[in-house]
Order: C-alpha cells, then sequence, then structure tokens
C-alpha cells in the first residue's frame, strides 16, 4: 500500500460556509486571484482573509 502524495492545496475556495445563508448584514467583497467575488459580513470577510492567500478585500459602500 504505496503513500499516495498529499492532497494539493486546493485551488478551490475554502469557505464555502461564505456561501451559506448568512444572517449578517455583508460589509465586504471578497475576490479572489481568479476573479471570483462574493460579498461577506464582517466575520466571514474576516475567515476568507485567513484561509484565501491574495484574497482582495473591498468594503462594501454603505447603503
Ligand atoms: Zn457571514
Amino acid at each position: 500500500m504505496g503513500v499516495r502524495p498529499g492532497r494539493r492545496p486546493g485551488r478551490r475556495w475554502t469557505y464555502d460556509r461564505l456561501r451559506q445563508p448568512c444572517a449578517e448584514l455583508a460589509t465586504h467583497t471578497v475576490t479572489d486571484t481568479a476573479g471570483a467575488s462574493l460579498t461577506a459580513c464582517t466575520v466571514h470577510t474576516a475567515e476568507a482573509e485567513q484561509q484565501i492567500t491574495r484574497a482582495t478585500v473591498t468594503p462594501l459602500p454603505h447603503g
């Protein structure tokens, strides 16, 4: 039983939770290097910043 090389760090976004409905007000847009973006609350934005290398976080304009 050979040892398989570990999985590469995923290219997928690892913050699937961010795609879950969130009760918090979206405050930022998070964009990854591939250009995918979503809006997130402050908590999820902080998570995304930690999890996504080179994520671009842009505050949403206040309404
Ligand atoms: Zn949230």
